[in-house]
């Protein structure tokens, strides 16, 4: 099999402008899951299912900004929404509470189980760092247990055993750093537990239940590996038990498996809710809810105002509602954009049509493979899935390391070269773009993509 070199088509421009952007920016990308080798391919317009790049090319996408765009790039509907409010408006952000905040947040909480009152952030990562440390002030703890391969944002406290480590046998979880420059402080008060491997975990929180002030979780790790049958509903029982926050992290899931995220498809109500990416219709957003007396912990009306409050209060942190601010909360236009697009969402067929675009695109590539002798199977739930180049079952992340991934990188770098935008080794997210026609010509690209890397 031929190694896909990067690029046969023309990618001049994209190399130029990633040398130039190099100079200035570190690695030439400003977020560190946008890199890939030789060099990123840089963008000059996006339409519906379309990227194209700055050299002419034009690529089907399934990478939609990790997930964010469930209505595809431009969609009219956000747009028109986004001018008439400025018409009204006729400011850009009013720094004050306006309709729009009540209006969405009234929204989740009428959508999500475990939604009863809402605070909006700017992006995923302010929203899981308002949830945990709501969680800390709730129970008066520090410890934080996280799942190994769990991805919350990228901040010291969950850098944490992110990048999983190879599967080895007695499935004990790892402890690692993801990053330089990480305290040892969050490490030392971290508790890893192992994802779908009930027996262990409950055996780990039993071992830490004094300590553990939250159990932060995504549901459907990475987006696309579902949870067992019974696993959530027993870690509910159990943080109940333990007097221990449970907090589902829907940043990826949120309005991806449907209107009520992974909570509402399993039936499993967790104390906080981390939501982002679709929720700001590709505008950045996060938002944090959940019930109603552990949100009002951040109420400046029930507590002590701590901007008149010159004097340190007497000890740490005490006599102070929990601080939660930001410049950009609840920012109007952010929130127009969402509007539109739960609006959409919310009409009847919307996700059976999503789904159904998913399972042929899913069921498209499965076959494909399997002609050319090539052992695969996607994975995934609602319009998130992932291709796995092996066929033992995926319950892990770490079983997905187990699978052919230099073959899978090859075929994505075959797949760029056959203008199917992939972010290499990542998981597929599709739109209501991604029309049934478009996934005919994405699996198309896909078998002809298949046939020169196994050339
Ligand atoms: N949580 C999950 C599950 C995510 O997938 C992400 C981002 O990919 C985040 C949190 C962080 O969100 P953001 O990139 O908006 O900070």
């Amino acid at each position: 099999m031929e190694n896909g070199s990067f690029l046969h088509k023309t990618a001049a421009r994209s190399a130029q402008m990633y040398r130039e952007a190099a100079r200035w920016i570190p690695g030439g990308v400003t977020a560190n899951i946008k890199y890939f080798t030789p060099y990123p391919i840089f963008m000059d317009s996006a339409s519906g299912a379309y990227l194209y790049d700055v050299d002419g090319n034009q690529y089907i996408d399934y990478n939609l900004c990790y997930g964010a765009l469930i209505l595809g790039h431009g969609d009219q509907r956000i747009i028109a929404a986004i001018n008439e409010t400025f018409s009204h408006i006729g400011t850009t952000i009013f720094g004050t509470p306006h309709r729009l905040e009540a209006e969405m947040a009234r929204v989740l909480v009428d959508l999500y189980p475990g939604i009863e009152k809402v605070r909006f952030t700017n992006s995923g990562l302010e929203a899981t760092l308002l949830a945990i440390r709501l969680a800390m002030a709730w129970t008066g703890r520090k410890k934080l247990a996280k799942f190994e391969g769990h991805y919350h944002g990228s901040y010291d406290q969950v850098l944490i055993s992110v990048t999983p480590q190879k599967r080895n046998l007695r499935r004990h979880p790892v402890k690692t750093s993801d990053s330089l420059g990480l305290p040892e402080y969050y490490a030392e008060n971290t508790v890893v537990l192992p994802f779908n491997e009930w027996d262990q975990t409950e055996e780990i929180l039993h071992q830490h239940r004094h300590e553990i002030a939250a159990v932060i979780m995504e549901p459907i790790q990475g987006g696309f590996i579902p949870p067992d049958e019974t696993f959530l509903k027993r870690l509910r029982e159990l943080t109940q038990q333990y007097g221990i926050v449970l907090i589902f992290d829907e940043v990826k899931t949120g309005f991806r498996t449907g209107l009520s995220g992974a909570q509402g498809i399993y039936g499993v109500v967790p104390d906080l809710t981390a939501l982002g990416k679709v929720l700001g219709g590709g505008f950045p957003v996060g938002a944090v809810g959940g019930r109603v007396e552990m949100m009002e912990l951040c109420s400046p009306a029930s507590g002590v105002d701590i901007l008149t409050t010159e004097q340190q209060p007497p000890s740490f942190g005490q006599d102070q509602p929990l601080f939660h601010s930001g410049t950009y909360n609840g920012h109007p236009i952010v929130l127009t954009a969402g509007l539109a697009t739960i609006q959409v969402l919310r009409e009847s067929g919307v996700y059976p049509q999503l789904e159904a675009n998913t399972t042929q695109l899913r069921n498209g590539m499965e076959e494909i493979l399997s002609r050319y002798g090539i052992a695969s199977q996607t994975v995934g739930i609602g319009s998130i899935f992932n291709l796995v180049l092996a066929d033992l079952p995926v319950r892990r992340i770490q079983d997905v390391l187990e699978s052919n991934l230099s073959l899978r990188r090859n075929l994505d770098t075959h797949l760029l070269n056959q203008g199917v935008f992939i972010k290499p080794l990542n998981r597929f997210s599709l739109s209501t773009a991604h029309s049934a026609e478009v996934i005919d010509e994405t699996l198309e690209r896909f078998e002809l993509a298949v046939k020169s890397l196994v050339r």
